[in-house]
């Protein structure tokens, strides 16, 4: 059984369209830490003991809690690390899928914008398999608000972390920039994985 995970390399080289090099540097650290803990955590789960297994206190009830905060951790900033570094200029099959479910992309990055101002970690452009729609979803912390049947295309970070070193308390600054960078031919290879 294949159980540990490894980095992917960050390929953002240079300062972004308002966001610095410095700070997608540092944030990088953080995605590296998730998954490091990551193997950490299943590493530990291969010899608990299940036979202590308790929904109050148990060794392997914490391990289980945040396996998926550290994971989904590594999954959301591969998102969100992979989409930026582009220009911005909206194009292809997934901006088609926005305008079809939201109107216009003026209306999806007002969505985003307000969903992004008012989340606690995450909003989260999804695509739901079972609605056959494209949603945006806010997500308090990384393994909080994800929703069942869904697949993340499109992760906007709203922790603090993502922009107190360039804009301060200025979150709507950093979404604003956000969309300035995004590399829409990524989004669709993301898509395209999902047979999307
Ligand atoms: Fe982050």
């Amino acid at each position: 059984m294949k159980k540990e995970i490894t980095s992917r390399p960050l390929e953002i080289i240079a300062d972004l369209n308002g966001i610095s090099l410095k700070s997608i540097t540092e944030h990088f650290k953080l995605y590296e830490g998730y998954v490091k803990k990551t193997n950490e955590i299943r590493n530990k789960l291969e010899t608990v003991d299940k036979s202590l297994a308790n929904a109050a206190y148990s060794e392997i009830g914490e391990l289980k809690r945040q396996e998926s905060f550290a994971l989904d951790g590594v999954k959301l900033h591969e998102i969100y690390f992979g989409i930026l570094g582009g220009d911005g200029k909206v194009a292809g099959r997934m901006a088609e899928m926005i305008i079809r479910d939201f109107g216009s992309i003026e209306n999806w990055i007002a969505d985003m914008t307000a969903s992004g101002l008012s989340a606690r970690g995450w909003v989260i452009t999804s695509y739901d398999f079972a609605e056959k729609i494209v949603r945006n979803y806010s997500a308090d912390a990384h393994n909080v608000g994800i929703i069942a049947g869904t697949v993340p295309l499109i992760a906007l970070d709203v922790y603090e972390h993502a922009y107190f070193m360039d804009y301060g308390v200025n979150r709507k600054g950093y979404i604003e920039a956000f969309f300035k960078n995004l590399n829409w031919q990524k989004i669709d290879a993301i898509a395209k994985e999902y047979g999307l």
